[in-house]
Formats: C-alpha cells, structure tokens, sequence
C-alpha cells in the first residue's frame, strides 16, 4: 500500500495543513510519498522530505504548476496516481479544487473531507453540517481522499530524510491561466491554523467595532474570525467567516463574541478546545455549546478582557 500525499505550498514552503494530510496517511499505514507540483519547488520539495514518516517526494517542477490551477494539476495527479492506493490532499479551496477532478479522470468516487481513519478502506466524516458523522467504506481501487485538517494533529515537520525525485507530466492545459491575486495582509496568524481565534458576529454592529476584537487578538497572538452575517453586512472580508461556508477551525481557544450560535456557524468551530462566548441575549444556542458564557454587553465585556490580559 503507497499513498500520495498532494502537497499544498507556495512553492518556498510547505502550507500546515500538508501536515495533517500527512498525518491522516500515517493513520492509514502504508508507504507515504509526497507530491509537490509547483515552478522553482525545490524548498517546498525538501520541507516536505523533512516530515517525518514521508518515504519519497515527487517533485513536479514546471511553469505550468507554477500556481497549482487545477486544470493543470490535476491530470498531473491523476497521471501518477494510477501506481497509488491512496490520494490524499487537504480539504483547502486547493485541495477540493483538484482532488474531484482527480477522481472523475481516475473513475472512482471521491471521499470527501475525512476526520477519522478506521481502517485503510474506512473513514469518518461529517455530514448535515456536522451534526451527524457518517461512516464510509470504499471499495474503490484507488482511494481518492479529501483531509479535513482539523481532525489530525500534524505530522512532524522535521525527523525524516526522504528522497526527492524529478517527475514530469501533462504540460500546460491551455484551459486557464493565471491572471493574479490579491492577498490580504496581516500580522495576525493564519485563521485555520491559529492556536487563539477572536470572532465577531452580527452585534458587533458595524466594521469599525471589529476594532475592539483586533485589539484583544493582538494581546492574545490570535487571529480574528467573523460570522457571516458579520461578513454579508460588510463588516469584514469574507476570508474571515468561519462555519459550514467559511473556513473550518479548531483553535485552543475560540472567543465568540455577539454570535448567536446558528448551526452553520457551530459547524466551523465547535471542535474547538475551549469555547468562550461573549453574547447579551443569555438564551443564545452558542451558550449551548460553550465551555465559558458570559452574559454582557460585549461593548463594555471586550474592553475590559483586553485591559486585564
Ligand atoms: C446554507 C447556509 C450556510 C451558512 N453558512 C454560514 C457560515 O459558514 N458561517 C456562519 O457564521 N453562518 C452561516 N450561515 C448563516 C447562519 O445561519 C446565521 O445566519 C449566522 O451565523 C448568524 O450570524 P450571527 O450569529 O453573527 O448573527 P445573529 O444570529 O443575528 O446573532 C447576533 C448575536 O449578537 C448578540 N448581540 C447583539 N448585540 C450585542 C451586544 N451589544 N453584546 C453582546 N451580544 C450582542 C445577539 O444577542 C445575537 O445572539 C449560513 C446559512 C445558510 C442557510
């Protein structure tokens, strides 16, 4: 059994999440080689031949993958995953935009943003928006599988001594191109891979109130998240929502603040470690689920938890 693990990186360095992916392959045993396509890879390919338990790097070096778009990696991955038992890659924007393609160009179905491995052909995985877990066996002869990082505690990144190895494959699809991207700035952490998320929700009230969580993150090295009501009223960018049509996370410690606790919202955070909720309303569903409530006006809560931190 050999697995392939697709690394997500920006060609200088390995994304977290690559090492929950390859830490669910550790739970499935079986030889792990990583796959790095990418232009001017080589630091990426020797971060991922570091991880620990990783046997083999594949590195696919090529202008054409330069920004990994699916319609050129994808029939890379498929190309090479015929040798496979499993592929595997993180349950990123990335990783959903590749793997399905993966899957329909390899005839199998695609299992999709696992939490548990029970066994080599068995996983566990959310479904309802995470209100049931669903148990899924496949018999496919590839397994072709999306990681959902929060539920694997990340692989070393350092311990293993892999080779890295020169692949080629399919050149430019022709079928998009890259055009650019504007990337947020920010000092904060990334929001999935924060150990301490701030989030705000509909009562903030307005963008410029946001001021208050971006004051208490920053004591706190956390990353500030939102609902999306916060997100559609344009309180903040939609990068930051967090729930069932956000990004998953599952910090240490997540801080809810005017958040009502909608079951969409829950399904993006409540693997959390800790949940504190800061909400005026004390009979607010997020109560339900949190460790810590407090029941205030977040106006006067939030500057006064900044202050004593
Ligand atoms: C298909 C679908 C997908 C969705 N995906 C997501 C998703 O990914 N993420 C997400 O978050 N939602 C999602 N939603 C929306 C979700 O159903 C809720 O509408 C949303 O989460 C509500 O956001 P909220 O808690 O900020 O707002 P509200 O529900 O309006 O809650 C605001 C809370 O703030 C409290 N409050 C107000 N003023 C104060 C104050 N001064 N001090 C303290 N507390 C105060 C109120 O008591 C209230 O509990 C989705 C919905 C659908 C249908």
């Amino acid at each position: 059994m050999t697995i392939l693990v697709i690394a997500e990186h920006t060609n200088a360095a390995l994304a977290a999440a690559t090492l929950n992916t390859v830490a669910a392959a550790q739970k499935i045993g079986g030889d792990i080689h990583v796959l790095v396509a990418g232009a001017n890879a080589g630091a990426a390919a020797d971060a991922a031949a570091k991880i620990a338990g990783v046997a083999k790097v594949l590195l696919a070096d090529n202008a054409a993958y330069a920004n990994q778009l699916p319609e050129n990696v994808a029939p890379l991955v498929a190309e090479l995953g015929k040798g496979y038992s499993h592929i595997l890659a993180a349950a990123t924007s990335n990783g959903k935009n590749i793997l399905p393609r993966v899957a329909a160009a390899l005839d199998v179905d695609q299992i999709s943003e696992i939490i548990a491995v029970e066994s080599a052909d068995t996983f566990k995985r959310p479904i309802y928006a995470g209100n049931a877990i669903a148990t899924v066996q496949s018999s496919a002869a590839i397994k072709v599988i999306t990681v959902r990082s929060t539920g694997f505690d990340a692989a070393a990144a350092e311990g293993g001594s892999a080779a890295v190895e020169a692949v080629s494959g399919p050149a430019d699809a022709g079928k998009s191109a890259f055009v650019g991207e504007e990337l947020a700035k920010s000092d904060r952490p990334e929001l999935t891979a924060a150990k301490i998320v701030v989030s705000g929700g509909r009562g903030m009230g307005n963008g410029d109130n946001f001021k208050h969580l971006y004051a208490l993150a920053d004591k706190l090295g956390a990353a500030v998240g939102a609902s999306r009501a916060a997100v559609d009223a344009g309180f903040v960018p939609n990068d930051m929502q967090v729930g069932q049509t956000g990004k998953i996370v599952a910090p240490q410690l997540y801080i809810a603040v005017g958040i009502s606790g909608a079951i969409q919202h829950l399904a993006g955070m409540k693997d959390s470690k800790v949940i504190v909720a800061i909400n005026k309303d004390e009979e607010a569903p997020i109560f339900q689920v949190a460790d810590y409530g407090l029941v205030a006006d977040l106006f006067e809560a939030v500057p006064e938890l900044e202050k004593s931190v």
